[in-house]
């Protein structure tokens, strides 16, 4: 059975070249990066190769990266990092009603420990707004946090416009920007932020690493203690392997990405056109255009995307209805009610990611198996009328 991988938002396969460059870290390569003998030294010179590589990609310098195990972890940091750093100064954080639960479940728990969180609506394309923004600062806003893309809809924000507010009120700016380090261009300055989460098994590089990005002089609170790894700002011995991987994947990407982004743009595009010519009632969540290049997000009504996931897999097709995190839950994404939807169009929803691997072919298969699926689902549905 032919099969197509078309949930690269979810996560990306190890681009092979990636996987050759982290082999030798695993054997010969093995040592500690804070011993001293040559071993360590060895392992080191990966390490702070690896963090250059990172720092150039995204504009900063070197000791401005802090490599940890991954998305979840950087977006926590900066959050409870920041807030615990800055409690005497202010109580308040901002973020945005569609960041991913790496963001939005750190800022809950801040609200039940006596922070309080102003969290900004967005319009029907998922877009906060710089007005809001404005509007929601106080004199006790210590931190903003806004998402650099949305992992379901795609949506792309006006970081570097919202970042100017923050730093005229000198208020740290965070950004997650899981899903856009290696798909486009990043550069710190540019956007505007102090701080920046990143994670490689996003960019066909390995599972569990990452890193945040701190500009000089912001004050983190550090809550990986035992060691002095990353000049203490996180303990635990370096994931050597992993952070060697994470910047040859980043290479890959900087070589890649301009084709890449043209031929996945192309490819969206044409999903994009095609879906509503040859399935009736639909409609595209997120922004027409300042979206992921490689995302698309239908609702599909009268019918639950989990069922359109299931049968489509039955096809050797792999999507997703959500993110992975939310995807085995009931409730409706709360970033597809934040944009206005109702809760049945909500559960209708189907995401289309695509990536390195991605050939015009699946995208063709893809849209001869889609509506002969929906046909089938919908006649079964009794709400359904043609
Ligand atoms: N933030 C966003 C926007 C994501 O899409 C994800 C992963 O789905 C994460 C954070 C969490 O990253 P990780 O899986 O590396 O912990």
């Amino acid at each position: 059975m032919k099969k197509v991988y078309l949930d690269y938002a979810a996560t990306t396969p190890c681009d092979p070249e990636v996987v050759a460059a982290m082999t030798p870290y695993f054997f010969d390569k093995f040592g500690n990066a804070s011993s001293l003998h040559a071993y360590g030294q060895e392992a080191k010179k990966a390490l702070e190769d690896s963090r250059q590589t990172l720092a150039d990609f995204i504009g900063a310098q070197p000791e401005e990266i802090v490599f940890t195990s991954g998305g979840t972890e950087s977006d926590n940091y900066a959050l409870l990092g920041t807030a615990y750093a800055l409690q005497k100064k202010g109580d308040h954080i901002i973020t945005s009603a569609i960041e991913h639960h790496a963001i939005s479940e750190p800022a809950g728990f801040l609200e039940k420990n006596g922070f309080k969180v102003t969290y900004l609506p967005v319009n029907k394309d998922g877009l906060v707004s710089a007005e809001d923004l404005k509007k929601a600062v106080t004199d006790k806003t210590i931190l903003v946090s806004i998402m650099h893309a949305n992992n379901e809809i795609g949506t792309l924000q006006p970081i570097a416009e919202l970042g100017k507010i923050t730093r005229a009120k000198g208020i740290y700016f965070h950004t997650d920007a899981v899903q856009t380090v290696g798909h486009i261009p990043i550069n710190v300055d540019a956007l505007n932020v102090d701080m920046l989460s990143l994670s490689a098994h996003k960019f066909y590089g390995p599972k569990g690493v990452g890193a945040l990005y701190v500009r000089k002089g912001t004050r983190l609170q550090t809550f990986m203690r035992g060691g002095d790894q990353e000049k203490g700002r996180r303990a635990s011995t370096h994931n050597t392997p992993g952070i060697f991987g994470l910047a040859k994947a980043l290479e890959l990407c900087r070589d890649k990405m301009q084709e890449e982004i043209k031929f996945q743009t192309a490819l969206r595009d044409r999903l994009i056109k095609e879906i509503p010519l040859k399935i009736p009632q639909v409609r595209l969540n997120g922004h027409p255009s300042l979206r992921l290049p490689n995302n698309v997000n239908f609702s599909i009504k009268y019918i639950e995307g989990e069922s359109i996931l299931l049968t489509l897999d039955l096809l050797g097709i792999a999507c997703s209805t959500g993110s992975a995190c939310t995807s085995s839950s009931l409730e409706p994404s709360h970033v597809l009610l934040a944009i206005g939807l109702d809760h049945e169009t909500a559960h209708g929803s189907l995401r289309i990611t695509m990536g390195r691997w991605t050939k015009e072919s699946d995208i063709d298969y893809l849209l001869e198996k889609l509506p002969p699926v929906v046909e089938k689902l919908r006649a079964m549905s009794p709400l359904y009328e043609k």
